[in-house]
């Protein structure tokens, strides 16, 4: 498959991953031979294996913010796709924390592991790079002091990715233009905590930026009680986008999702 979000995991509080009841290894986003890994959190290296996947073909890794469940495998995706240095290569864009640290945390990457791929960049909310024709914007995210989403702008459509965050005005802004966009939503409606999304907001945040598709991840053990799928029902109900839940290992084609959509709409015509 030519593009397409591939998800090594959708596990996101400490009683799912941690008894890994949902797989925590991040998600894979393919531009054609462009690879961008992105949250390797617990278990990357293993559900890369599990679900196919060659870390040697990676051509950038990208952590959105310095917690566990976001950086733990980290240095070793750095380590499998460079063979520890061996074959020094690719790109690895973090948070301002995960790469340098702050005052009260360790930044989750090693020096020796900085050293082994080809740049490393610090990305702050709105900066822009780009990496082969991939542009690539750190979104805003409401959650730790430095933390980032990363919206990736291939030729024919956008894909964005929300990373852990409350809803604000400034993420429906920097999400507004996107095709698909994949939410943390880690609560089901009616349980909120500071710094992360639950149902409702995820309703008011697609009435506003109103992609093609929206793809809900990092599901709490309240999400899971709750059932994803019965959560993204109801959410698409209320909103003009089509939600999904992601299931570990499952790989959605972001082009034939928008294009099958409007051709939908055409028909109906
Ligand atoms: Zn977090």
């Amino acid at each position: 498959m030519n593009n397409s979000i591939f998800f090594l995991g959708t596990g996101g509080d400490s009683i799912v991953v941690g008894k890994q009841l949902r797989a925590s290894g991040g998600i894979i986003f393919k531009f054609g031979s462009t690879l961008f890994h992105v949250d390797p959190g617990p278990g990357a290296l293993v559900r890369a294996k599990q679900f196919d996947m060659n870390l040697r073909e990676l051509t950038a890794i990208l952590v959105s913010h310095n917690h566990l469940n976001h950086s733990a495998d980290a240095n070793a995706v750095i380590s499998a796709t460079t063979y520890s240095g061996i074959d020094k290569r690719g790109v690895l864009i973090c948070d301002e924390e995960t790469i340098h640290g702050s005052s009260e945390e360790k930044g989750a990457i090693s020096n020796y592991h900085k050293g082994l791929v080809e740049r490393f960049i610090a990305m702050k909310h709105g900066m822009r790079i780009g990496i082969n024709n991939i542009n690539i914007m750190a979104t805003y995210a409401k959650h730790t002091s430095t933390s980032i989403g990363f919206k990736f702008y291939a030729e024919k459509f956008v894909v964005s990715y929300t990373s852990d965050t409350e809803y604000c005005k400034e993420l429906v802004e920097d999400h507004k233009d996107s095709d698909v966009i994949v939410i943390n939503c880690k609560y089901p409606s009616g349980l909120i905590q500071k710094g992360h999304l639950n149902s409702e907001d995820v309703v008011k945040f697609l009435q506003k930026t109103k992609p093609k598709l929206a793809i809900l991840t990092h599901f709490g053990i309240k999400m899971l009680d709750a059932d994803p799928i019965y959560e993204a029902r109801e959410i698409q109900k209320k909103t003009t986008t089509q939600v999904i839940s992601a299931r570990d290992g499952m790989v959605v084609n972001p082009v034939s999702y928008a294009a099958s959509l409007k051709q939908k709409k055409l028909s109906s015509f």
